[in-house]
């Protein structure tokens, strides 16, 4: 049998271990021993993922839980559901020691997160992960939040979890196009952080798109150490942290301008393939290092190329309304060697928008 993988996220008393292994949620009850015993608990979920892995929660002996189920689909990540988790959180007797469990996606995620930042000014947390996406990259670092109507993660708080449970079991149920989002995520840390990971999802590549959970486990188990390891040096990105967002300033104007109907990981995808061709253009890297990242997210599903109808200047307008945009200017992350990226925030506009053109339909 596999041992269990931990992944320790170093924020001093605010540090937190990530549990990682095929077939954990089996043994949900045992875990959560030491974190539950005699307290009061709420578990946030979706009307999808209830059906499918509500019963690990129903076999939970130690604490006191309750659930919460919402509907699926991000237009419910609204303050409006915050409330209605807060309102069940009064309801079960949910006190100042007690403790919330997020058991989903990203979006039940980053709701649950922020119901525990504010109830009670802040309780305990527990991230029980079940997409990719969720696994390698809103899971982990703490940010929680929900939308307005008036855009995206508009309000929210740093609020760490005290544990991150990750069973890639679960993934065996998700839809490809939810993979692809992770995958996505999944290649960018080859890019901005590891070259050596990056080469063995090139050799994997099958085994990523045969679903092979061994080396699921393993890369997940890769991902979740390199954010862990940028977020306890930069938890509040003042610096580091912002090479997280590589292919998500383009990505973001996508997702945005196609009013959110091309997917996040497309999306990203899209950012990469732009923010390559940028770097390009401006000689920093070699147009056959950018064509071997386009490659690899062109074999997992993933497109590289901009859809017509999304016009470069457009993009460029909707990237300078984004919320890390400084000023009037666009930071971008560019490739700059393998497996290293570097923040660049003086470029020439005309510039940005010739690397979208070059990658428009
Ligand atoms: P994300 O994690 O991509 O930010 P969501 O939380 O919205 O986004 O999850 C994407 C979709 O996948 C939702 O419809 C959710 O209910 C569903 N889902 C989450 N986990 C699983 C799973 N393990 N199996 C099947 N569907 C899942
Ligand atoms: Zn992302």
């Amino acid at each position: 049998m596999q041992p269990i993988k931990q992944i320790q996220v170093s924020l001093g008393d605010r540090s937190y271990e990530i549990m990682l292994k095929a077939g954990l949620l089996q043994s949900l009850n045992n875990i959560l021993n030491a974190f539950c015993s005699n307290r009061a608990a709420l578990v946030v979920t979706d009307s999808n993922v209830e059906p499918l892995y509500g019963e690990a929660i129903d076999r939970i002996e130690h604490c006191n839980y309750s659930k919460f189920v919402f509907p699926a689909g991000e237009k419910y990540k609204t303050v409006e559901t915050v409330a209605a988790i807060c309102r069940k959180a009064v309801a079960a007797g949910l006190d100042r020691k007690s403790l919330i469990l997020a058991l989903g996606g990203g979006v039940c995620g980053d709701m649950a997160g922020f119901a525990a930042a504010v109830y009670m000014r802040g309780i305990d947390f527990i991230q029980l992960p079940t997409t990719l996406l969720a696994m390698v990259d809103s899971s982990v670092g703490g940010k929680t939040g929900v939308d307005l109507p008036e855009g995206k993660n508009l309000v929210g708080a740093f609020w760490q979890p005290r544990l991150v449970i990750i069973d890639p079991e679960t993934l065996k149920t998700l839809p490809v196009e939810e993979l692809r989002n992770g995958l996505a995520e999944v290649i960018k840390y080859g890019m901005i952080r590891d070259w050596k990971f990056f080469r063995r999802l090139e050799k994997n590549s099958t085994g990523l798109k045969q679903l092979d959970l061994d080396f699921y486990t393993r890369i997940i188990a890769r991902c979740c150490e390199i954010k862990a390891e940028i977020v306890s040096r930069d938890e509040r990105e003042g610096g580091l942290r912002a090479i997280l967002n590589y292919g998500h300033t383009f990505g973001h104007a996508v997702e945005s301008l196609s009013n959110f109907s091309i997917a996040h990981g497309a999306a990203v995808a899209m950012g990469m393939a732009a923010a390559a061709e940028l770097a390009v253009l401006l000689r920093k890297i070699p147009g056959n290092y950018a064509e071997r990242q386009n490659s690899l997210l062109r074999t997992l599903g993933l497109p590289v190329r901009i859809p017509p109808g999304l016009e470069p200047e457009k993009i460029y307008a909707a990237m300078l309304h984004d919320k890390k945009a400084v000023g009037a200017k666009v930071k971008l992350v560019l490739p700059v060697a393998e497996g290293a990226v570097a923040i660049i925030d003086d470029l020439d506009s005309k510039l940005i928008i010739r690397a979208v053109r070059n990658c428009c339909d």
